[in-house]
């Protein structure tokens, strides 16, 4: 009977602010996970999301996925992601996002100075020191506290200048070496999604989140 009073299956929220993230994963998501409904924050009650102070994007993705749980009462996914440049000793990693320092505005400002300074750092870094990698981690905590987190990653380099208009953050600057000669940020989404490291995290998790709320 307790299932019949929930007629659109189970619900699961993904708990992340980013309105570009939220759609990449809906997108990934949907493909796996039919029958269950993924909400986003903007669809629950506010609610007072954690500071991302921990060492390791695992542990990150683990306290938003906890708080998500906590706060609604759902069974909640969230990642955390960032860039690690083999020449800045895996840097910028966990402080991606804030890289250039704390944000002043939301929006492209951020992004923007958070590549420049990636360009200063390694003006002097030859061509073939220049690998990077993308890093994300997706946590799933249900309702009833079982928790599991997934790693995905996309391999690349940094290049000297920026290139394209799509993507996000530093994928101006970032060339895979599955789609060598184009930035992420030349691709189109679904090339983006088949190599990412949010991709690759998300299918890798999506049929175990589809078992688990089973
Ligand atoms: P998060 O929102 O705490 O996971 O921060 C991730 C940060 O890492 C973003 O603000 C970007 O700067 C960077 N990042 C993560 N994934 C990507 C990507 O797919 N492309 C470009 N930058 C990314």
């Amino acid at each position: 009977m307790a299932e019949d009073a929930t007629p659109a299956g189970p619900r699961v929220l993904l708990a992340s602010r980013n309105a570009g993230k939220v759609a990449e994963m809906q997108r990934i998501l949907a493909d796996h996970l039919r029958g269950v409904t993924v909400v986003g924050l903007a669809e629950v009650a506010a609610y007072d999301e954690p500071v991302e102070d921990e060492p390791t994007f695992a542990g990150n993705a683990l306290l938003k996925a906890r708080a998500g749980v906590a706060a609604t009462g759902l069974a909640s996914i969230a990642d955390d992601s960032g860039l690690c440049v083999d020449a800045l000793n895996q840097m910028p990693g966990v402080l991606s996002a804030r890289w250039s320092g704390r944000p002043i505005a939301s929006g492209p400002g951020q992004d923007d100075r958070n590549n420049r300074l990636l360009l200063d750092q390694l003006h002097d870094v030859p061509d073939d020191r220049r690998t990077a990698h993308f890093t994300c981690a997706v946590a799933l905590v249900t309702a009833d506290g079982r928790e599991l987190v997934v790693e995905g990653r996309m391999d690349g380099r940094i290049i000297r200048e920026v290139r394209g208009s799509g993507g996000f953050g530093y994928d101006v600057l970032f060339e895979a070496d599955e789609q060598p000669g184009r930035t992420t940020a030349e691709l189109s989404r679904a090339d983006k999604d088949a190599i990412s490291h949010r991709g690759r995290a998300l299918r890798a998790i999506a049929p175990q989140v589809a078992a688990l709320l089973d």
